[in-house]
């Protein structure tokens, strides 16, 4: 009988097998598609950030920054004597109109508390610090200027991971595992992303694909954070000489991913023109859709032991968020199988009794 199994070599499941290998258990990790081509983690764009609403999201966000400012010393190999996740720490700038305003005052009170170091600023004044900003309809926003918060190469960042739980022991095995039942193991993780539901048929997490396009404008702001637009629900980004941009679309039940081109005229370009007026002269020069492992009940992370077995333990339905968050869930998860409860941040407002009882947690910045 193996001692961990870990379903799915994500980017959570990665996480979780170095956690778990550094407190010396052995683990074995199965993935079904080394090449990754579906899986969430690379079709996504990087970002991470502390600006949620929730105290434990906001917690993980700065966990995040801490444990990749510091792969370079704690994930170097033989085989990666040089670790990075290429951070760029732009920051964020979030948006609000006058719909959101008040939540988000709201959610400074938890930043606070949290000591997240986010600058609030009246929408009067948002062009003296974002000189390309329209600050038309906007009431309020929240941003970081001192590298707390940015973006880093997905890719990079596994690889590292990878690397650092093989050297300490784990196993990376190609293989599609049909039934949690087929697994026999002294602890099995769940890290399946938005598949979970196929292993596990209680857990209401479902693919929800979103499209992502790349856009060229003569006009380059390399400084720019990632920014959130709540009011279109449109975020952007800056990706070496171009931007990428999401749309606020997004669409279950869909077996391919072709990216849905049409949101680039009809939603993203009118959204990013209005807010950027020099992004009038946007050219679309390609894009990619992926999958959010969504969380259908509440848009929060599933995080925890599952009440119906013995030793299946599991974390999905990151809704957008489970890169940055997939430090903090495998250093949680590995505390909960090795020592029974959370040592640092306490992540049982994410298990299942609250999935059972339908009662929802919802965390609002979804972008
Ligand atoms: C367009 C887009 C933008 C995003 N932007 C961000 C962002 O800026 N910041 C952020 O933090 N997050 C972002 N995300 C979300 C993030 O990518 C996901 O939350 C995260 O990748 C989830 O990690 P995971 O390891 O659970 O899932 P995945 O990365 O999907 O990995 C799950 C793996 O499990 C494997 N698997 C599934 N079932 C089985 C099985 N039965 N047997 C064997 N293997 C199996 C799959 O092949 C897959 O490789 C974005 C996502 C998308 C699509």
């Amino acid at each position: 009988m193996d001692d961990v199994v870990v379903v799915g070599g994500g980017i959570i499941g990665a996480a979780t097998a170095y956690f778990l290998s550094k407190e010396g258990r052995k683990v074995r990790v199965i993935e079904r598609d080394p090449a990754y081509k579906k899986a969430s983690f690379p079709l996504s764009l990087g970002g991470f950030r502390r600006q949620f609403f929730q105290k434990e999201n906001i917690n993980l966000g700065k966990f995040a920054l801490e444990f990749i400012s510091n792969i370079s010393n704690t994930l170097k190999t033989k085989n990666n004597p040089n670790p990075t996740a290429s951070m760029v720490p732009n920051g964020y700038l979030l948006l609000f109109g006058p719909e959101h305003a008040e939540e988000q005052y709201e959610a400074l009170k938890n930043h606070k508390a949290c000591d997240a170091g986010t600058k609030n600023i009246n929408a009067s004044k948002l062009k003296e610090v974002f000189s390309w900003i329209n600050p038309e309809g906007l009431e309020t926003a929240t941003y970081t200027d001192s590298k707390i918060e940015g973006w880093i190469d997905p890719h990079m960042f596994h690889n590292a991971l990878k690397n650092k739980a093989i050297e300490l022991g784990a196993k990376f095995e190609k293989g599609d595992v049909k039934k949690i039942s087929d697994i026999k193991a002294k602890t099995i993780v769940s890290a399946a992303g938005c598949w979970t539901k196929e292993l596990l048929d209680d857990i209401p997490v479902a693919p929800q694909k979103h499209t992502v396009f790349r856009v060229k404008c003569p006009k380059h702001y390399p400084e720019m954070p990632l920014t959130g637009d709540l009011p279109s629900g449109v975020y952007w980004r800056p990706e070496g000489k171009e931007y990428l941009a999401g749309s606020p679309n997004s669409k279950f039940d869909c077996p391919d991913l072709e990216p849905e081109w049409d949101d680039f005229e009809s939603l993203v370009w009118p959204a990013l023109a209005n807010r950027v007026p020099e992004f009038e002269q946007l050219k679309l020069t390609g894009g990619w859709a992926g999958y959010y492992d969504c969380n259908v009940l509440d848009n929060n992370a599933i995080v925890g032991k599952h009440p119906k077995y013995e030793n299946v333990f599991l974390a999905t339905g990151f809704t957008g968020r489970g890169l940055m968050q997939s430090p903090g869930i495998g250093r949680g998860l590995t505390e909960l199988i090795t020592t029974g409860k959370y040592q640092t941040i306490d992540l049982s407002c994410f298990g299942l009794d609250r999935i059972f009882a339908k009662q929802k947690r919802t965390e609002p910045y979804v972008l």
